[in-house]
């Protein structure tokens, strides 16, 4: 069968010691081309044929050209092979305000780059136009029941769907969903909503477009968030799109959230319209309380929720004893300014009960502009020139007579070490891998900071636990070089999806 992401087969990289792979002939640098007489097209569709019955009919192909056919009795297991890592996707749509294409120059080529993989959508919840999925793709995630899938809807309208996606072919959304839906696949949907391009009438009819296909066909659109429109100051030659300031923000919350509960009433309480977190903190308006989000946090990974989920495990982090690993402390804390308002909250309630002095600052973002205020999106000499300009007031104040030493640690948000591409890592693009771990997004690494500013630099984590286990690797020296990579993989405070999904 003819797919989009078809490839000739999948080359091995590894044999394990022993495995059914080695028994069977199998060698480093073989290409497995066929199993069942189907082509493999990459390493989630080996896993489906490979699963798919007790024993499997291998065809593979030597370095030199030459095959063979193999016979396996795996019992719908794996067969001990590491397979090479897959091509990602690119996408070639247009969208209005798609980040990449707002990005200033100069950064390393792999933030260039614009997946729209429906197999990252599946396996790590990235959000797909489905632009670039033709039916056959469409046929490949029914049948190897790819669901659920995050689908970047932004309008139901055709016309403005056009607009927004830049592709006169791709207005009708709804034709790709609901064959998702027959096929009983379950969707996350998303609209980044603009001001004038898909709110007013066109969201209105784009959600009841979606709510109509709840629990529709055998599968169900399972959600709908709406994201603010993430502009940055480099959008030279690229159509007008007016920015969601304080005031649109406040009348969207104001005007959809009471529709967020209605449509949790209809759901059995679940919600199932989201409101994203930056609609709250553009309108410098409280998130809203946990029956708010899905019990499953649906659309985390979005923006929905995370600071309500911050809040919360906060305040139970404070009332544990675990918080007074925290007394003493004096640290820094620079994040994005949207983040920063409920950060110094938390950060006051902590100190005043365990006596520690964490500080928040807010970092501009003079990489890409004022307009943008998500932590995940300060790059590395942003947050140094934020922690420069603190040592240097607190210096002044000291020849004023203020405490000698500034501070004992400076933490920087997790999720601003995180790439764009984020578990892309396990993709490459034409064989170059685009990870790159502990890098701001402007090359700047944690070490060189920490080696400017002078003291331990440490990443956030998702929460105080995570944070205070930074602090005190740090205080063990363990927080140098690569080690700790781990800490680079835990949810930041403030993610910057909405300004990147498609
Ligand atoms: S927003 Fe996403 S789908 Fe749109 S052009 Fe950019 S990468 Fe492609």
């Amino acid at each position: 069968m003819e797919c989009s992401l078809a490839q000739k087969g999948v080359q091995i990289i590894a044999v394990e010691p022993g495995s059914l792979a080695e028994e069977a002939g199998l060698r480093p640098g073989d290409t497995l081309l066929e199993i069942h007489g189907e082509a493999v097209l990459d390493q989630l569709n080996y896993q489906f044929l490979i699963t798919r019955e007790d024993e499997a009919e291998l065809l593979v192909q030597r370095p030199d050209g030459s095959t063979f056919m193999a016979s396996v009795e795996n019992g719908g297991e794996g067969i001990g092979v590491d397979l090479a890592q897959d091509e990602v996707k690119v996408c070639k749509q247009n969208c209005v305000f798609c980040f990449v294409h707002q990005m200033p120059k100069g950064f390393r080529k792999s933030l260039y780059l614009k997946d729209e993989d429906v197999r990252l959508s599946f396996l790590y919840g990235h959000f797909t136009t489905l632009s670039s999925s033709d039916d056959a793709e469409l046929d490949r995630i029914i049948r190897e029941r790819l669901s659920p899938i995050h689908v970047s809807v932004h309008a139901t309208d055709p016309e403005a769907r056009v607009k927004v996606v830049g592709n006169p072919r791709e207005g009708h959304i709804l034709r790709k969903i609901d064959r998702l839906l027959a096929g009983g696949i379950d969707v996350h949907t998303q609209a980044v909503v603009a001001p004038g391009l898909n709110d007013g009438a066109i969201w209105q009819q784009t959600v009841d477009d979606l709510w109509a296909r709840y629990q529709e066909g055998r599968g169900s659109v399972l959600s709908l968030s709406c994201v603010p429109v993430g502009l940055t100051a480099h959008r030279e030659n690229l159509p007008s799109v007016q920015d969601v300031d304080a005031v649109f923000a406040r009348e969207w919350v104001a005007r959809w959230a009471p529709e967020v509960r209605k449509y949790a009433k209809a759901n059995d309480g679940e919600p199932w319209l989201l409101l994203a977190d930056e609609w709250f903190t553009r309108a410098g308006i409280e998130v809203p309380g946990r029956v708010f989000y899905s019990r499953s946090w649906a659309q985390l990974e979005n923006g929905v929720g995370l600071v309500r989920r911050f809040l919360e495990h906060s305040r139970r982090f404070i009332k544990s004893p675990r918080a007074k690993g925290f007394a003493g402390r004096r640290v820094l804390l620079l994040t994005g300014s949207s983040f920063a308002p409920t950060l110094s909250r938390v950060a006051a309630e902590l100190n005043r009960a365990v006596g520690s002095q964490l500080r928040v600052v807010p970092a501009r973002n003079f990489s890409f502009g004022d307009s943008v205020t998500v932590a995940g999106l300060l790059c590395g000499e942003d947050l140094k020139y934020a922690a420069h300009a603190d040592r240097d007031a607190h210096a002044r104040q000291q020849e004023r007579g203020g405490r000698k030493d500034w501070v004992d640690a400076v933490v920087v948000p997790s999720s601003s070490l995180r790439t764009h591409t984020g578990p892309t890592d396990q993709y490459t693009l034409r064989g170059v891998v685009v990870r790159e771990e502990g890098t701001f997004l402007d090359d700047l690494t944690l070490p060189q900071m920490a080696a400017e500013l002078g003291v331990p630099t440490v990443p956030s984590g998702a929460n105080l636990s995570h944070l205070l286990d930074h602090l005190e690797a740090a205080d063990r020296g363990a927080f140098r070089g690569g080690a700790l990579t781990s800490a680079f993989h835990t949810a930041g405070l403030n993610l910057p999806q909405g300004a990147y999904n498609p």
